[in-house]
């Protein structure tokens, strides 16, 4: 089966391209880009719209095993497809955490079985996500982890994360660290500052994060491994990494959507859908995130997806888990908050949503290069509408931007040269297509 999208913008930041062009798909691949055949078996006419390679949410929770009312391997792939992200790393913190070969081959095994957008394991860092003994990090790449993290914890023990540095450098894989010092975040609720001390809520300060982000860096220094710094989110994190890329650390990181868009003012309405870890920071903080993004500091968005149910969430903000769900809201946000108001380019933006990510994590993704596998998002940047959370594909609905007015809408997402979303239908399968 052949595909040519037509007359769409191209955006391919990782070949240098940004014009109207004709793209070929053939079995599964991007067979070209300007020469297409006149009689391919289907067209999708992309007049006005923008083509780029599919997106690539490298953090994300989806609660299979153990927490399914959540979200499942399967929603959380249908919830990917409909916020035009081809393939997403999940989180090992699920019960039991994705620590060994079996586990990580469940998930790519769902994933297949979902037949959406892919579904990577990231194995943890340590057995159980305990802390205490390393988990086979072997097995786990075996079985198909992309990458190691204990995320929903840090890995507290520094030896620990220089070991795992070390054996993850062995495989070629990111080790993602969840920055926070247990000790300095205990018990809170929010970000320290003005407004947690004016609503009477325990804080969690900055220096929580950054303390942790310094140690990693000089364990990246000494080890030579590959360090991925998680939700970057205050203005110290990306003044500390900026300096460490500039002394030749290997380090990337990456920054989520509800921290450059939204600040701790917003807990005044004491709304649990404001409740996430790292807490919202300070205005001084987004403008930080924000010039880290557009100077090459930030290398990747990533939603940091965490479904819980209405059930759990609809209590009092002290006791609400923390998370927000963010894969339908990735891409809006982004084009909203940063390539309209021009903060960075549209080729940025696909940098950082799609080229960067693919490469952090060594996937043959992230790029329109011929050979390169099908997966391709077409957006609509011109029209406005509005986000509503009840059409979500996702199982859970703690997002707190209901209603908020976005351009940036995906159009149709692509995995493997099959259509598995498009918004005029409510729900593209392989089989309806085209
Ligand atoms: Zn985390
Ligand atoms: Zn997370």
């Amino acid at each position: 089966m052949n595909l040519v999208i037509k007359g769409g913008r191209v955006v391919d930041p990782a070949n240098g391209v940004d014009k109207v062009l004709d793209v070929y798909l053939s079995d599964g691949k991007i067979a070209a880009l300007g020469n297409v055949p006149s009689n391919p078996d289907h067209t999708i006419d992309a007049t006005g719209l923008v083509v780029v390679p599919g997106l690539v949410d490298m953090h994300v929770h989806l609660r299979e095993p153990g927490n399914e009312e959540e979200e499942t391997i399967a929603s959380g792939a249908e919830s990917a497809s409909a916020g035009g992200i081809t393939s997403c790393a999940c989180m090992p913190n699920t019960e039991p955490a994705i620590d060994n070969e079996a586990a990580a081959e469940f998930v790519i095994l769902q994933s297949r079985r979902a037949g959406r957008s892919n579904v990577f394991p990231i194995g943890a860092v340590t057995k159980g996500r305990k802390g205490q003994q390393l988990a086979e990090m072997g097995g786990l790449v075996r079985g198909g982890a992309v990458a190691f993290s204990d995320d929903g914890d840090p890995v507290a023990n520094a030896e620990l994360l220089r070991r795992a540095l070390l054996y993850a450098k062995m495989f070629d894989k990111p080790v993602i660290n969840h920055c926070e010092n247990k000790e300095l975040a205990e018990r809170g609720v929010m970000n320290a500052g003005m407004v947690s001390m004016i609503l009477g809520l325990p804080g969690m300060s900055s220096a929580s994060e950054e303390i942790m982000v310094a140690r990693d860096l000089a364990l990246a220094e000494i080890t030579g491994g590959s360090l991925h710094i998680a939700h970057v989110s205050t203005a110290g994190s990306v003044e500390l990494i900026r300096t460490a890329k500039a002394r030749g650390i290997r380090v990337s990181c990456e920054a989520a959507p509800h921290h450059f868009t939204l600040t701790d003012k917003c807990v005044e309405t004491f709304d649990p859908n404001y409740k996430v870890n790292p807490p919202l920071r300070t205005a001084a903080d987004v403008e930080a995130i924000k010039e880290g993004l557009a100077d090459g500091t930030i290398d990747a968005i990533a939603s940091d997806h965490a479904p819980h149910t209405q059930e759990e969430k609809d209590v009092e903000f002290s006791f609400a888990p923390f998370g927000i769900i963010g894969m339908e809201t990735l891409l809006p946000l982004t084009y909203t908050e940063l390539v309209l108001p021009g903060v960075i380019s549209l080729s940025r933006c696909v940098e950082l949503v799609s080229t960067n990510p693919a490469k952090i994590l060594r996937l043959s993704k992230g790029t329109l290069s011929p050979g390169a596998d099908a997966d391709i998002t077409i957006i609509d940047t011109q029209t406005q509408w509005e986000i509503d959370v009840s059409k979500f594909r996702s199982k859970s609905r703690n997002c707190p931007f209901h209603g908020c007015k976005v351009h940036g809408r995906v159009g149709y997402t692509i995995v493997s040269g099959k259509v598995v979303f498009d918004a005029d239908v409510e729900s593209a399968t392989w089989e309806t297509f085209p």
